[in-house]
């Protein structure tokens, strides 16, 4: 049995083949958030770790970087990978990180989980076909002006040489547009999944180009269905040695799982083919259920304050019966009767704990 999702979405929810990054799991049930520093740098151990504090699946560790300008900071090179190592055996998570010629792939083998090919190296035909020789997944960032076309031909040299395990990566495109650093193309995650049936991941760092950007442009490429995010967190951002605009801080990431997770149940059909399958799906659906409980709370709370200063009475029964009315059309197979006992029970927890708020426990419930 299959539950449609509440909002709608592309032909598919997600990708047909799933794509594993040490046990993280791309293109399945969750959707994994790929975080960590542009680029390692000392202190990565602590990045790391506040980053997997902040809910990411998966770090970012790259001590290779494409940069544009020949004097740029160009990644701390090998020195980076004990670095790595030891963030990935402190954290438990698997680590991407990104190679910029063929023979750098032997250089990253053991220590990374998988490759991350960036936007420039995008037609690099020989590093494609290194990384499709190398038994590494593969995160395939879309060139900077590259079509849908050139960049599922650009995945073919990987595949090609039988690595199928390859994630497309979104990561904004040039336009005439220069607010931001890149325009992040949300079609790609619409029109791809009718296109391919590789999981789809967006980075929505290096298209916003710019921290308070990132976490809207993360929901937006959640909500059209993305299986993984990609983003830049550091926890001193202006002190990043790369790419210090858009590194979003680890209480910002933080947010970012949540919604992420919260997104996730209004937008994926779930098949329900197994029990951990309908396990994990109930539990996506309470942790929205719960939080969505937490904010009517706070509303109610205000409306109590504003009723006890007006004089007004706590409950309004008339209101209460519209309440239900209007919300057992939404809910056929709960019906009426349910519905409305639902209901009562929210509304009754909900101006509890404003009298509790306002009022302090109240003393027969604490007795008991
Ligand atoms: C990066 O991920 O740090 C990076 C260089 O991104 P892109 O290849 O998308 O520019
Ligand atoms: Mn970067």
């Amino acid at each position: 049995m299959v539950i449609e999702p509440l909002l709608p979405t592309a032909s598919r929810t997600r990708a047909t083949r799933r794509v594993a990054i040490g046990d993280v799991i791309v293109g399945g049930d969750t959707i994994p958030v790929i975080a960590g520093p542009c680029a390692v740098e000392a202190g990565y151990g602590a990045h790391a770790e506040a980053v997997k504090q902040a809910g990411a699946s998966a770090l970012r560790g790259c001590v290779l970087k494409p940069r544009t300008h020949a004097d740029s900071f160009q990644g701390i090179g090998a020195a980076g990978l004990p670095l790595i190592d030891r963030a990935r055996e402190a954290t438990g998570l698997p680590v991407l990180s990104e190679p910029l010629e063929p023979g750098d792939i032997a250089m990253l083998d053991g220590h990374a989980d998988a490759l991350l090919i960036g936007a420039r190296s995008m037609h690099n035909t020989p590093l494609l076909r290194a990384a499709g020789r190398s038994r590494l997944p593969v995160v395939l960032k879309r060139g900077m002006s590259a079509t849908y076309d050139e960049w599922l031909a650009a995945a073919g040299y990987i595949t090609a040489e039988g690595n199928a395990d390859v994630i497309l990566c979104e990561r904004g495109i040039r336009t005439f547009e220069t607010a931001t650093r890149n325009t992040l193309d949300v079609s790609a995650v619409a029109v791809l999944r009718d296109r391919t049936d590789l999981p789809i991941a967006v980075d929505p760092s290096h298209a916003a180009g710019k921290a308070t950007w990132v976490p809207a442009l993360a929901s937006a490429a959640v909500a059209a269905g993305a299986d993984a995010l990609l983003i830049e967190c550091h926890p001193d951002p202006q002190r990043s040695v790369c790419d210090a605009a858009q590194a979003v801080t680890p209480q910002v990431l933080a947010r970012i799982v949540r919604a992420t997770a919260s997104i996730a149940p209004l937008i994926r059909s779930v098949q329900l083919d197994s029990m951990a399958s309908c396990r994990s799906a109930i539990d996506a659906v309470d942790d929205v259920l719960i939080q969505l409980l937490e904010q009517r709370a706070a509303v109610v709370e205000v409306v109590q304050r504003g009723k006890t200063a007006a004089g007004l009475p706590r409950r309004d029964r008339r209101r209460e019966r519209e309440i239900v009315a209007r919300l057992h059309a939404l809910a056929p197979r709960l019906g009426e009767q349910r519905v409305r006992r639902l209901v009562e029970v929210i509304i009754n927890e909900c101006v509890d704990a404003a009298r509790e708020a306002a009022d302090g426990p109240d003393v027969e419930k604490v007795v008991a």
